[in-house]
């Protein structure tokens, strides 16, 4: 997703959701503030609920305690026989109540001395075994009141629930704790019901308060009725998740949701450092059951008619406005989204507008060119078209569109008669672009035809899906009868004609191509004509052939046919001003190949099948040169037959050719390749050796003697040789040369026939 805010437009969107996260933000504020606020109410509540439950609880009791001793005829509670005493300890107590059915209803009286048999103090301890009741039914109701009990001062003490008189009994300073003092005629000659400071219990049930109320007989003072209330009971009920403090008239706190206070340890507010004395101070100062700010804080406070507490509720400002933002996100979220959706919007309408610029441009650009266009959707229906295309399909638009693409362009290939590819169809299953196959005709509603050339292209979306195909066609009538009438005439020629361009690769080419080389257009297409040109000239026979370097005018080569073998070519080039060269050839493989073999005939003897005379006459100068420069010896042996003229005479003209034959024969398979063996004259034989001494000739001329010799003829019999042998003197002309060798072998014809003479052995 792209977000660009730095838009103009956007600005005040922004600003709106600026101004809408404030808004938002503020009062989310003041609903954290307000939430700070009731909750502190809430438990400010609670806790005014509990101390009105205790102190009306504790004023009953004493109001019952001072109306008890108006009644004269005191009759035995029914725990009061249950007392004991014990002398040990001079106490007594109702120790034995426990194990009874009463001992849940009833508390544990001890007193100093033996059980009162009459008067003020056995009716004040029936007062106190009266109270348990009471006791007991508010003891269920708020288990976590610590005790609740009753202090004489006739020296006993009413504890409930029970405790064993072993573990708490009554002592004579009881009376000068807190919770007995300040209920005293001395301390209190109002007679209210009053709360001690914080103090930590005797009886181990951690820090605590004292509510107590004295008792009267008329204004005898008699006692003090108590209930303890529990650091943990006034943190339960204070306990938030703001920070709460309780604290007494010292500044004692009673109760706190800071962990920082021990449930048994006495505390003054400033000395858990977490709000200073000048705070609770101003705190006190400060208007009731309201939020106030101080510092970095948002304070509550609250004060209670029957006590001198103060309650306090604490929470940071910061945390306040994290609450906030936090309530806040979601709006800031939405808000983003919105401005998101907004932008997209806006996007989008840029875009539907850049689209339609686009269409109304394509459109205007569809039916202003020459070609035909027809656009279909990706189901291969049309979608547009335009006149052109009208005019040669031969279809109306508003006929045309919704149809299948097939149905309104109807093309089939003018060479094979067959239906076309359908481009749109291609397009759509392969996604690749099709161009139409040459010799494409479009058959118009009517059934007219026209040649056409173009292509297919897949309109692509942007997330690459092929939403569409535009097919774009030209009419090539014109041009393909033209190129009809070229081809022919091309065709027609008897010669292979092409050109290429002038790197020499192949564009056109004529039919001859085939007819002659086996190549078609496409086999040649792309390709060099010269990597079709046999370029080693060894067998003298291709002239001036081409290469990319140097093209002539004429020339001949091979070239390489399409089976792999290879054809002579004679061409005619004309390399054009412009870009391209023209090439016209003739097969001239055959003409080369009578040449050829005129030629190989012109050095043949025709009788023995050996090379003539007219061979050896082209070569020698050559042979002399090659040895006069190489300074190698160059050898001659002159072989005539022996009275050979007896053998025509005898056997007839035809014997003695046979004769010829077989005898030239019987040397060829002597002699090495490099000699060179030629029937010189009538039944004389000549062989020339490069590379060979005189003596090595006589050798071979021997060795040839030797084979002839030892051929018996069926009908002739033997027939043997004779031989002159000469090397080439250095600078010797062939005359000279010549001469030497044909008086070698008068020699040995005088010497007997059927011999070797070597020149040399003559001097
Ligand atoms: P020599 O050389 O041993 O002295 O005796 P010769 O009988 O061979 O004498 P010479 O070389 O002078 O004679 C050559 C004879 O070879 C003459 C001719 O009848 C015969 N001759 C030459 N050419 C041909 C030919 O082409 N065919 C046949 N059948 N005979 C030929
Ligand atoms: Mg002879
Ligand atoms: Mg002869």
């Amino acid at each position: 997703m792209k977000l660009r805010f730095i838009n103009i437009k956007n600005i005040n969107i922004v600003i709106l959701i600026i101004i809408a996260f404030f808004i938002s933000f503020n009062s989310n504020f003041d609903t954290s503030l307000e939430e700070f606020e009731e909750t502190a109410r809430a438990r400010e509540v609670l806790l005014r609920e509990h101390i009105q439950i205790s102190s009306s609880f504790i004023k009953n009791m004493a109001i019952y305690g001072n109306l008890f001793f108006e009644n004269e005829d005191v009759i035995d509670n029914k725990y009061f026989n249950l007392l004991t005493y014990e002398a040990d300890t001079n106490i007594f107590s109702l120790d034995s109540i426990k194990g009874t059915q009463y001992e849940n209803d009833a508390g544990n009286i001890t007193g100093l001395g033996q059980i009162p048999e009459r008067g003020t103090v056995r009716n004040e301890i029936n007062l106190a075994l009266q109270y348990n009741m009471f006791f007991s039914s508010h003891y269920k109701k708020y288990p976590d009141v610590a005790w609740l009990y009753y202090t004489s001062e006739s020296n006993f003490i009413n504890m409930f629930p029970w405790i064993s008189s072993k573990d708490f009994k009554f002592a004579e300073n009881l009376k000068t704790v807190e919770f007995f003092k300040v209920a005293n005629p001395e301390n209190n000659p109002q007679r209210k019901i009053v709360w001690t400071s914080a103090y930590v219990d005797h009886a181990g049930k951690g820090l605590m308060v004292t509510l107590s109320g004295p008792v009267y007989d008329n204004d005898i003072f008699k006692g003090v009725v108590s209930l303890d209330l529990t650091n943990v009971w006034l943190k339960d009920i204070i306990n938030s998740n703001y920070d709460s403090y309780l604290i007494d008239e010292t500044d004692t706190i009673l109760a706190t949701s800071s962990k920082s206070l021990n449930s048994d340890q006495i505390s003054k507010i400033y000395d858990l450092s977490e709000v200073s004395k000048n705070d609770v101070g101003k705190m006190k100062s400060y208007e009731k059951d309201k939020v106030h700010r101080l510092g970095g804080y948002y304070f509550y406070s609250a004060s209670f008619d029957d006590t001198p507490w103060n309650l306090f509720f604490r929470v940071p400002v910061w945390r306040i406005a994290v609450e906030s933002l936090v309530t806040t996100f979601p709006i800031l979220v939405i808000s983003l989204l919105l401005l998101i959706s907004i932008q997209q919007v806006h996007e989008r309408k840029k875009s539907e507008s850049e689209v339609k610029k686009e269409r109304e441009l394509f459109k205007t650009t569809l039916f202003s060119i020459n070609e035909g266009i027809i656009v279909t959707d990706n189901n291969g229906k049309i979608t547009l078209m335009n006149n052109i295309a009208e005019q040669r399909t031969g279809w109306k638009k508003q006929q045309a569109y919704g149809q299948d693409f097939k149905n309104v362009f109807d093309s089939i290939n003018i060479n094979t008669g067959l239906k076309s590819i359908n481009p749109v169809k291609y397009v759509l299953e392969t996604k690749e672009n099709y161009d139409f196959e040459q010799n494409t005709a479009l058959i118009s509603n009517s059934g007219s035809e026209i040649y056409i050339r173009g292509s297919a292209a897949g309109i692509i979306s942007d997330d690459n899906l092929i939403t569409g195909v535009v097919v774009s066609f030209k009419d090539m009538t014109v041009e393909y009868e033209q190129e009809k009438e070229i081809e022919e005439f091309l065709n027609l020629n008897l010669d292979l004609l092409c050109f290429t361009d002038t790197d020499g690769i192949f564009h056109r080419i004529n039919k001859k191509f085939e007819d002659v080389l086996g190549y078609k257009a496409e086999d040649l297409e792309g390709k060099s004509i010269f990597s079709f040109m046999y370029t080693e000239n060894s067998d003298n026979l291709v002239a001036n052939t081409a290469d990319e370097n140097h093209i002539p005018a004429d020339f001949i080569n091979r070239f390489l046919c399409k089976d792999g073998s290879y054809k002579y070519l004679e061409w005619h080039t004309q390399p054009s001003v412009g870009k391209y060269i023209y090439y016209s050839a003739r097969d001239i493989s055959k003409k080369i190949a009578t040449e050829k073999r005129l030629r190989e005939d012109a050095f043949k003897d025709q009788l023995t099948g050996i090379n003539n005379r007219r061979l050896f006459d082209t070569i020698i100068d050559n042979e002399i040169e090659i040895s006069e420069k190489s300074n190698k010896p160059l050898s001659m042996i002159l072989l005539d037959l022996d009275n050979f003229k007896i053998v025509n005479d005898t056997y007839g003209h035809l014997v003695g050719d046979e004769l010829l034959k077989q005898s030239a024969q019987t040397v060829s398979g002597i002699i090495r390749n490099s000699d060179i063996f030629v029937r010189y004259g009538g039944e004389e034989f000549v062989i020339l050796m490069s590379q060979t001494s005189e003596d090595g000739a006589v050798l071979l001329a021997e060795k040839i003697r030797a084979a002839l010799e030892i051929n018996i003829y069926p009908v002739t019999g033997r027939q043997t040789a004779s031989f002159g042998v000469a090397v080439r003197m250095k600078g010797e002309s062939f005359e000279n040369w010549y001469q030497r060798l044909d008086e070698a072998l008068y020699k040995a014809k005088r010497s007997g026939r059927n011999k070797v003479v070597a020149a040399s052995s003559m001097e």
